[in-house]
């Protein structure tokens, strides 16, 4: 596996790559890698014929109050289950290959942006857009793969690359849960075992939502509130929104009429964690 810092030689690699007809998948991701990164990895080894996974925690999507410095890193683990996965490239570009001096264009999708997490965390989607629109020129890929447990990101990503004309497939990867049931996240490392077991809320409250919709109930609100008062059972959990939306334009709906997206972000202790699942009558 290469492991490329800089974006000259990134552009070149993926240059030579495309004059050969290789078809090549890039798997965006801020490392600290767990089995859905894996997961996509693996997709991606199917998707194409040379698979690029970049790693970069990216500062702009943090806001000042949010946790970019204690987000977890370990480049050497990493590195080595990359290396079992046969991916191709590791691009791993240090902060100022990215952000330049003097960088001042940014990339703003406008309405979805300010949905669901968008409402609470300012600026945070310009941040990914912006970066995923520089990895996606840098590396120049056929395909892309994202998952879906970051679904509106996902949604933010598939707007971008068609209002942009970027000639790139965008995959959507199933959520990859852990056995019993919650969603994997670098972020579950800052659970105590207490709060790792509180955090199950998350995906208890979509199942039962999802039963609710089995047995014939439609209706938003009803929905919304049974799943509230089940992550609000558990006393280590704080709500920051339960929503039920259109799962392409993630506006809200008061019904469901054919398939709608419920999507959620909950506080367990200082951790915030965010879930969801496609609700089908
Ligand atoms: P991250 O490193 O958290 O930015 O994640 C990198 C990519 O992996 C993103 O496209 C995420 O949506 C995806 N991802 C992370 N956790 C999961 C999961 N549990 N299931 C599916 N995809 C995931």
């Amino acid at each position: 596996m290469r492991i490329i810092e800089q974006v000259q030689e990134m552009q070149r690699w993926g240059e030579i790559q495309r004059h050969r007809g290789e078809r090549i998948v890039l798997v965006p991701t801020m490392g600290f890698l767990h089995d859905a990164h894996l997961s996509l990895v693996r997709d991606g080894k199917k998707r194409g014929d040379r698979v690029v996974v970049s790693i970069f925690v990216n500062p702009a999507q943090f806001s000042p109050n949010e946790d970019f410095a204690a987000y977890p890193r370990d480049f050497e683990r990493d590195r080595e289950l990359l290396e079992e996965e046969r991916a191709d490239v590791l691009f791993y570009p240090p902060a100022r290959e990215i952000y330049p001096e003097g960088c001042q264009t940014q990339v703003n999708v406008d309405k979805l942006s300010g949905l669901l997490c968008g409402a609470h965390r300012a600026g945070h989607f310009q941040g990914v857009a912006t970066v995923v629109t520089k990895l996606l020129n840098i590396v120049r890929p056929h395909a892309a793969i994202f998952g879906e447990k970051d679904y509106q990101q996902l949604q933010v990503i598939r707007r971008l690359v068609r209002d942009l004309n970027f000639d790139i497939e965008i995959v959507g990867h199933p959520i990859v849960r852990e056995a019993d049931g919650l969603a994997m996240s670098s972020r579950n490392t800052y659970l105590s075992s207490e709060e790792r077991q509180a955090a199950l809320c998350l995906s208890r409250s979509l199942s039962r939502a999802a039963c609710m919709v089995k047995r014939g109930e439609t209706r938003g609100g009803v929905i919304t509130e049974a799943v509230r008062a089940t992550i609000e059972k558990e006393p280590l959990a704080r709500v920051e929104y339960v929503t039920l939306c259109d799962s392409a334009t993630l506006e809200h709906v008061e019904e469901i009429h054919d398939g709608a997206l419920l999507a959620l972000a909950v506080w367990i202790g200082k951790t915030r964690l965010i879930d969801n699942t496609i609700l089908q009558r």
